[in-house]
């Protein structure tokens, strides 16, 4: 099935040999091709019309004519022909334009191809479901987040959505998943901000590899052209089921996911661990959810307990002197808190230095655990930090003020104008809220919440619990 390169390909080759042409006469011999009007209208407008403009959107051709726009699509066998007159006609010949020179054939044998005649300034319905184009700038991660919460599809049948944004099929789908080491199988809500980056980055480079390989062979086209598949460009994965891994050396293989065929290495795309952090405001109860995790036999690493170790380390005391251009004996919290607390730039230094320290723990510990069906990540600062784009799936425990004041009271004797203050200056749940994948409400009981949380970790790792590939 042709996907964006071929039909952009296809529509630059018909560009340079049917530009300015003039149609003479339609006949159609499948009216079913023709969607949005009938055999009659589609043949009677089209006389007199001249080729003027040719554009591709998603996996569509688009045909600028003097009064009208020729929108088509070549489903599964689609082609154009392009043949000096007289040409030699076959039962798969379905619609014919007699040029002015030449003469225009698209042959469909499966007879999906469609096409579709718009007046010029009438609204193409054809289009209406198609995602943005994958250069589109709108097309961000964010967006591709959003666009996917509480779906449960895979990612890799996911990238298939024309909605979500246009033009990538079968092939490109198991491509892509490969270049950005992704599970095929992963799920679609539960892929990091960060690697939806990726995954654009990747799209567009494949994608604009492909038109450029299409582009080279553009120049062997003879008298006809007819574009079937594939142009000849490295593929990692795709029909290469049981040869070995060109970056591994394991044997690719293949299995259908939502009926397609999906190539994959089973070493490159393992499928591990779901990734995820849990956050709140002070008091909002995040590691007592945390711990309740833990409890359900979770894998939980708290980002404060391994600063507390790290600032035990001689050796992140070394890093810190240097920073701080003092003796190693000095190190100590109150120390840090002190200097940190007098110049910003110190501040960030300190902090850049600790985060990666901290990061790097918890790297460690995913790895350990990669095999489970998810690690859980307390981080207080998720979301003041880039962090949160790190992360398959983001939870935060939120509970309303009076809430929070009382558990502050009772649990560290905190007065409410001593809280207020902490509370203004901390990020707005509001805010926290929109950037979470999961929210959990931590307003009444110990229990409630116990139950709030094995609902969440339930929810979020049923997605990830098909047979491992
Ligand atoms: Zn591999």
């Amino acid at each position: 099935m042709p996907e964006l390169p071929e039909v952009e390909t296809v529509v630059r080759t018909l560009e340079k040999r049917i530009d300015n042409r003039i149609i003479n006469k339609v006949e159609v011999r499948w009216p079913k091709i023709i969607d949005n009007v009938s055999k009659q209208v589609f043949e009677e407008s089209l006389v007199n019309q001249q080729f003027l403009s040719f554009d591709r959107r998603g996996k569509f051709l688009i045909f600028g004519l003097t009064d009208y726009v020729l929108v088509a699509h070549l489903r599964m066998e689609g082609k154009f022909y392009v043949y000096p007159e007289h040409a030699e006609t076959d039962k798969h010949s379905h619609v014919i334009f007699y040029l002015d020179k030449g003469e225009l054939h698209f042959n469909d044998v499966r007879k999906f191809g469609r096409m579709y005649l718009y007046k010029k300034g009438e609204h193409f319905t054809a289009l209406d479901k198609l995602g943005y184009e994958p250069w589109d700038e709108r097309l961000t991660a964010e967006y591709l987040k959003n666009y996917c919460k509480g779906k449960s599809l895979a990612i890799k049948s996911q990238l298939l959505d024309q909605s979500m944004f246009a033009g990538i099929g079968n092939i490109y789908a198991n491509e892509i998943c490969f270049d950005v080491r992704i599970n095929p199988e992963h799920p679609a809500c539960y892929i990091p901000l960060n690697k939806w980056d990726e995954i654009i980055a990747s799209t567009r480079k494949i994608l604009e590899e492909a038109i450029k390989a299409g582009g080279t062979t553009i120049r062997s086209y003879t008298s006809s052209l007819g574009v079937t598949g594939l142009f000849q460009q490295e593929l990692y994965v795709q029909s290469r089921e049981k040869e070995e891994c060109l970056v591994c050396h394991d044997i690719i293989r293949k299995k259908f996911v939502n009926g397609r065929g999906t190539y994959y290495c089973p070493s490159c795309q393992k499928e591990k661990a779901l990734f995820v952090a849990v956050t709140g405001n002070i008091g909002s109860g995040k590691s007592t959810a945390s711990q309740m995790m833990k409890e359900l036999g979770y894998p939980v690493i708290s980002c404060d307990e391994v600063n507390a170790e790290l600032l035990k380390k001689n050796s992140t005391k070394e890093s810190l002197a240097e920073i701080f251009k003092c003796d190693i004996t000095k190190i100590n919290k109150a120390f840090i808190r002190k200097i940190i607390y007098s110049d910003e730039n110190i501040k960030r230094e300190v902090e850049e230095c600790l985060h990666a320290l901290i990061w790097n723990e918890v790297v460690k510990f995913y790895k350990n655990h990669e095999s489970e069906s998810a690690v859980i990540v307390e981080v207080p600062l998720l979301f003041e930090t880039d962090w949160y784009r790190r992360f398959d799936c983001n939870i935060l425990v939120t509970a309303e003020k009076e809430a929070v004041f009382k558990r502050l009271a009772d649990s560290r004797g905190m007065c409410r104008q001593e809280a207020e203050i902490i509370m203004a200056n901390q990020m707005s749940d509001d805010k926290k809220i929109q950037l979470s994948d999961v929210v959990i409400k931590n307003n009444s009981t110990v229990s409630k919440l116990s139950q709030s949380v094995e609902k969440a970790i339930n929810d979020i790792v049923k997605f990830n619990s098909k047979e491992q590939l």
